[in-house]
């Protein structure tokens, strides 16, 4: 009788391999149904596809849902103030550009109180992925109204309805100097959420991502139909852009030839939002300038050099 030893049929993972469950902490306690697990998936597939050493990885977030990411990844992660994910991964790029720097936004977060870190974090384009979780709603707090919530939402602070009309992130990441990298994705099509994440990984400078996530809790109608209705997206392809398999992009009924170098083109795209969801790159630039090649670590200037700089400097206010 042939007796088989179980620990003996496990395949060796040769030291210096970094497996899922290697980026992986503890359990996501977002609501069952949300969103953000898919994206929480996608992320950790990534590490694990480029093989990126956690502790050379970090995520930054903001406050909201999207602000527990970093618990979630075994890797280094700073959950900071509300509106300020960007300064800070801006900081820790810039004087660590060796890290792989992530950060984790929400609608309310990026949109509303960090608009302003927003901006000019993407003029600044240090090399880094944002990944803007959009479920229009102000969902930690319980259903207040969020910049891109559509018009005529009920929530607690409106409830006779939303008055204003909604940002669109992306045409509005689309009008900003210095603009790189503009692609939308949702959380429900893995395949497309997966290769927009890679895409925007291999980007020379800030890709922005608009992951738009469902929040079955407080914005149940909001995305039901668009889950449910084939007809309610628009694929953007080209082969400058996110490439799906063949099979992948049979799954949809609407796709687009877009040139993601056109950024008028793409101005114009980001207006479908109206009729239809596009989802694909609609922008990249490799060319744009990054400010985190003007640091002292990119221009090579040693330690010792950079003290005598700062000593010379500091010597003009000596009395
Ligand atoms: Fe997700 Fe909405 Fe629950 Fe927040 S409230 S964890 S966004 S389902």
């Amino acid at each position: 009788m042939i007796t088989v030893n179980p620990d003996a049929c496990e395949m060796a993972i040769p030291d210096g391999i970094f497996r899922l469950e290697d980026y992986t902490s503890s359990k996501a306690r977002w609501c069952s149904g949300c969103g953000a697990h898919s994206i929480l998936h996608a992320v950790k597939q990534l590490c694990n596809e480029q093989q990126l050493p956690p502790e050379k990885t970090v995520f930054v977030s903001g406050i909201g849902c999207s602000g527990r990411f970093p618990h979630y990844m075994k890797t280094y992660g700073f959950h900071g103030l509300h509106g300020r994910a960007f300064p800070v991964a801006s900081g820790v790029k810039f004087r660590r550009p060796d890290l792989h720097v992530f950060v984790i936004t929400g609608d309310g977060d990026c949109c509303s109180i960090g608009a302003g870190h927003w901006v000019h974090a993407i003029r600044y384009n240090m090399k880094m992925v944002a990944l803007l979780f959009d479920n229009s709603i102000y969902g930690l707090t319980k259903k207040q109204t969020s910049p891109t919530s559509p018009m005529g939402t009920v929530t607690n602070t409106h409830p006779t309805g939303s008055v204003l009309p909604p940002i669109n992130p992306i045409q509005s990441t689309l009008g900003l100097p210095n603009v790189s990298f503009v692609a939308q994705t949702v959380d429900w099509k893995p395949a497309h959420l997966q290769a927009t994440i890679q895409k925007a990984y291999a980007h020379p400078g800030l890709a922005f991502v608009r992951i738009v996530q469902r929040c079955p809790v407080f914005m149940h109608d909001n995305y039901e139909p668009t889950v449910k209705d084939p007809d309610a997206i628009t694929v953007l392809d080209h082969e400058k852009g996110i490439k799906l398999s063949e099979k992948e992009l049979a799954k949809f009924r609407h796709v687009i030839d877009h040139d993601p170098s056109d950024i008028v083109k793409a101005r114009e795209v980001a207006e479908l939002v109206k009729k239809t969801l596009p989802i694909g790159l609609f922008y990249q630039n490799k060319e744009a300038i990054r400010y985190d090649e003007y640091g002292a670590h990119n221009m090579g200037i040693s330690i010792p050099d950079r003290m005598k700089a700062i000593d010379h400097l500091m010597d003009r206010y000596a009395v």
